[in-house]
């Protein structure tokens, strides 16, 4: 019984990658390419034969879609006809469920009112715009070719386009950047009445400008007492406004919890498709992993002669699974319930990371609630470290 509700079939979520950008933002590790125009009849053709291909193999075959997300680089860059006849594909080939969360991500600098209505008639349900800040050096300084006027304008259209669901994204610990800076962005951000909020921490990742900047001297990070009362600000601030932390970067108002980004985290079934997308197929205890050619060119070329851009994959067993099981769940404000870790592995979490776990919650990075296992606040803080011990 317990083992059958881990191999129930269950509808999954799709994941649309987009793959181009007007500019790209110096601190930016997706796969996005910068560029004035793009193959989008082409791609959104490739797009649709890799969905047409996947969805007859397992686990996907006979399996309704629940959410879809587009993601990118910059969706709003496409014509809303091109998502619209992806959207209507997704509907032909699996069908999508009659709730379904239907998002894409934006930039503000990229949409008007028609575009916006037309985005909604095609069957997107949500708008994910990437606000970031609302001070003008900060966007600057993030290389973002929207102002903070535009944003407070596309969130007002999102509006009178008939969203309903409407998320903007904040970064913090941007070098320059004061607690009050991070406040007056919170300010902003509540003012325009999303329904979520994402609150990234900037990180330098390598690859990208901004890590080169760092290594050279050219910026320098603002130091970690300062990033952690930044997001001491954010976890308190944005709740108080309305919005309940139920990820470690993520807010919502009660219900508005990201469908799509809730199966990640909870380390279920999807498919992405396009140029570099991931995708994950849960098979009980395990799952299979794979992700496709990175470069747009490649991608297509791959769909257009096999119906497959597969570029790598891996097999992950038990062991690895019940690694990613607690620290995507650990994500999670809520954590996880040690039932379900028992249910979906069969043993228990004590039995299995007993060892890894004890001297965290001896150091109050952990804790036990109710037959579920958190991070504390201190746990919150030092994240990264907490889920370093479950790899
Ligand atoms: S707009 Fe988004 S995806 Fe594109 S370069 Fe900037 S951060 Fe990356």
């Amino acid at each position: 019984m317990t083992q059958a509700r881990y191999n129930q079939r269950v509808s999954f979520s799709l994941y649309v990658h987009i793959p181009w950008c007007q500019s790209k933002c110096p601190y930016c590790d997706f796969n996005s390419h910068a560029a004035a125009s793009w193959p989008e009849e082409q791609y959104t053709g490739a797009l649709i034969s890799e969905l047409e291909h996947r969805a007859g193999t397992p686990p996907y075959a006979g399996e309704r879609i629940r959410t879809i997300f587009f993601g990118g680089g910059t969706p709003s860059l496409f014509d809303p006809k091109s998502i619209g006849s992806i959207i209507d594909a997704a509907n032909r080939i699996c069908g999508i469920e009659a709730d379904a969360e239907i998002t894409l991500e934006a930039n503000p600098g990229t949409v008007d009112l028609a575009k916006l209505g037309g985005m909604r008639a095609a069957g997107v349900n949500r708008i994910s715009f990437g606000a970031q800040s609302f001070n003008a050096a900060t966007l600057k300084f993030l290389g973002r070719i929207h102002s903070a006027d535009e944003t407070r304008a596309a969130a007002k259209m999102a509006h009178r386009a008939g969203f309903e669901r409407l998320n903007l994204d904040l970064i913090f610990s941007v070098p320059g950047q004061t607690v009050a800076d991070v406040l007056f962005d919170i300010e902003s951000v509540c003012a325009l009445e999303p329904d979520h909020i994402s609150a990234y921490n900037l990180t330098f990742e390598e690859g990208t400008a901004f890590f080169t900047d760092l290594k050279r001297g050219r910026i320098k990070q603002l130091a970690s007492d300062d990033q952690a009362a930044m997001y001491q600000t954010v976890r308190e601030e944005i709740p108080r406004r309305g919005y309940a932390m139920y990820e470690i970067s993520n807010y919502a108002a009660p219900g508005h919890e990201a469908r799509h980004n809730l199966t990640y985290w909870r380390g279920q079934t999807y498919l992405g498709i396009g140029a570099g997308a991931h995708s994950y197929a849960g098979d009980g205890r395990g799952g299979r992993r794979w992700w496709n050619e990175k470069l747009p060119s490649r991608y297509i070329a791959a769909i257009e002669e096999r119906a497959n851009a597969e570029a790598g994959a891996e097999t992950c067993d038990e062991a690895t699974a019940q690694s990613e099981f607690v620290f995507l769940n650990l994500r999670l404000r809520d954590g996880f319930a040690l039932a379900d870790f028992h249910q979906r592995f069969g043993r228990n979490f004590e039995c299995v990371f007993g060892g890894v776990a004890t001297p965290l919650f001896n150091n109050g990075l952990l804790t036990l609630e109710r037959g579920c296992i958190k991070l504390t606040d201190r746990g919150l803080e030092m994240a990264d470290s907490v889920f370093a011990e479950f790899v």
